[in-house]
C-alpha cells in the first residue's frame, strides 16, 4: 500500500516515514521545503533502508496534487504540512489560515476527487484550550485557541468532522500531539528550528551547545509544585509509531476518530533542565522571567484511548528523550 506524507521532510513527519519505511508500506512525501531541507529526505531513506518518491511542491498547488493522484494509486494520506510557530502565527494570521486550512481543503477536494478518503491529521494539544484541567481526554469540550496557529488546528478538526458527517466513507484519524521532543537513536535526523527556537527543548539544546547564552524560564509562580509550567513531553519516535497505529486503523474501517499522543506525565520546566543536564552533563544557565502570554500552567494528556482503541502507548521516558535531543544536536549543532 502507498502513502502520501505530506510535510515529510518535517521534523515529526521525517521520524514517521523511517518508520514507514521499516513496514510494508510505500511512502511518497510532498514537502515544499518551507520549514525544512531536502537533506532530510536522503537521511530518511538511509535511515529506512529503502526508496521512497519525493514530490517538492505545495499543498495548495492543486495541479500538484492531481499529479500524484494520477501517478500514483495513493491508498492514505499522513498530512503533517502546516506552518506552526505560535508568535509567527499572531504577526502573519492570513498565511497561517491560507497555508493550514487553505491547504488542507485542497489536499481534500484533491483526495476526495481521486477516490482516496483515508487520512491522519497532525492535530494539537492546544485544541483544549486553557480552561479543561488535566488529564485531558477527547471527550472534553475544545477550548478557545490563544493565536492564529492554535485556530488552524480547530478549524481543521471541524472541517474533517464535517466531511465525515456529509460522507461516512471517509476514514479520518485526529491525532492531538502534546510536546514533542527527541530524535532518532542515530543523531542523523532531528529538530531544525528555523531562527530562534519557541519550544522548550530546541531552545535547551542550543544553549547547551552554545549557540544561545541562556534560557529564559517562562514564569516561575504558577500553580505547579516548583512554580514553572508543567507538559506532557513524548519522544518523536513514540509519536512516529502512534501514527502507524492510527494508519493501520484508518486503513481497515471507516470513521472518525480522535486520539491524544502523549504519556500522560507532566514534567515542569525545571523538571526538564535537570533531566536534560544529567543525560548530557552540560548545565544549562537560565533565568527566571515573566510568563509568557497565552501560555497555561499544567497541560497533559490521558492517553488512555489511544492504548485501548489502537494499542499503542508511549515507552520512551524523559532521560531518553533527552540524551536523544542532545545526540542530535550535538552531532548536527547547525542542523542538516
Ligand atoms: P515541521 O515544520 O518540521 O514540518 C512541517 C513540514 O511541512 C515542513 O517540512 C514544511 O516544509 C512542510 N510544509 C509546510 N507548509 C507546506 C505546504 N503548504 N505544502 C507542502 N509542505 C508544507 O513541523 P513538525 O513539528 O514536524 O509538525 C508536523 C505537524 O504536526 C504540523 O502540522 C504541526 O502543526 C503539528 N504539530 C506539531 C507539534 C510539535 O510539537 N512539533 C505539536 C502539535 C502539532
Ligand atoms: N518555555 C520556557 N522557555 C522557553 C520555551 C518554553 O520556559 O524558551 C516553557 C513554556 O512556558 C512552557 C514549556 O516550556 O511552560 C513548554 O513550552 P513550549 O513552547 O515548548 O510548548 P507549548 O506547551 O507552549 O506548546
Amino acid at each position: 500500500m502507498t502513502i502520501l506524507v505530506t510535510g515529510g521532510a518535517g521534523y515529526i513527519g521525517s521520524h514517521t516515514c523511517v518508520e514507514l519505511l521499516k513496514t510494508s508500506y510505500d511512502i511518497i512525501i510532498l514537502d515544499n521545503i518551507s520549514n525544512s531541507k531536502k537533506e532530510s529526505v536522503d537521511r530518511i531513506k538511509e535511515l529506512g533502508g529503502r526508496d521512497l518518491k519525493f514530490y517538492e511542491g505545495d499543498i495548495l498547488d492543486r495541479a500538484t496534487l492531481d499529479g500524484i493522484f494520477t501517478e500514483n494509486k495513493v491508498d492514505a494520506v499522513i498530512h503533517f504540512a502546516a506552518l506552526k510557530a505560535v508568535g509567527e502565527s499572531t504577526q502573519i494570521p492570513l498565511t497561517y489560515y491560507d497555508n493550514n486550512v487553505s491547504g488542507t481543503i485542497n489536499l481534500c477536494k484533491a483526495m476526495a476527487a481521486a477516490g482516496c478518503k483515508k487520512i491522519v491529521f497532525s492535530s494539537s494539544a492546544t485544541v483544549y484550550g486553557s480552561e479543561n484541567i488535566s488529564p485531558l481526554r477527547e471527550d472534553m469540550p475544545l477550548g478557545k485557541a490563544t493565536n492564529p496557529y492554535g485556530t488552524t488546528k480547530m478549524f481543521i478538526e471541524q472541517i474533517l468532522q464535517d466531511i465525515y458527517t456529509a460522507d461516512n466513507s471517509w476514514s479520518i484519524s485526529l491525532l492531538r500531539y502534546f510536546n514533542t521532543v527527541g530524535a532518532h537513536k542515530s543523531g542523523r535526523i532531528g529538530e531544525n528550528p528555523n531562527g530562534e527556537p519557541n519550544n522548550l527543548m530546541p531552545y535547551i539544546t542550543q544553549v547547551a551547545v552554545g549557540k544561545r547564552p541562556f534560557l529564559t524560564v517562562h514564569g516561575s509562580n504558577y500553580d505547579t509544585p516548583d512554580g514553572t509550567g508543567v507538559r506532557d513531553y513524548i519522544h518523536v519516535v513514540d509519536l512516529a509509531m502512534g501514527h502507524i497505529s492510527a494508519l493501520d486503523k484508518v486503513l481497515q474501517s471507516p470513521g472518525l476518530d480522535i486520539y491524544n499522543l502523549g504519556t500522560g506525565k507532566g514534567y515542569s520546566v525545571l523538571d526538564v533542565i535537570a533531566a536534560f543536564e544529567k543525560a548530557s552533563g552540560v548545565k544549562i544557565n537560565y533565568k527566571i522571567a515573566e510568563r509568557r502570554t497565552g501560555d497555561i500552567a499544567t497541560c497533559y494528556a490521558d492517553p488512555g484511548k489511544a492504548f485501548e482503541q489502537l494499542g499503542w502507548k508511549a515507552v520512551r521516558g524523559i532521560d531518553e528523550m533527552c540524551e536523544d535531543s542532545w545526540r542530535w544536536q550535538s552531532q548536527n549543532p547547525e542542523g542538516y
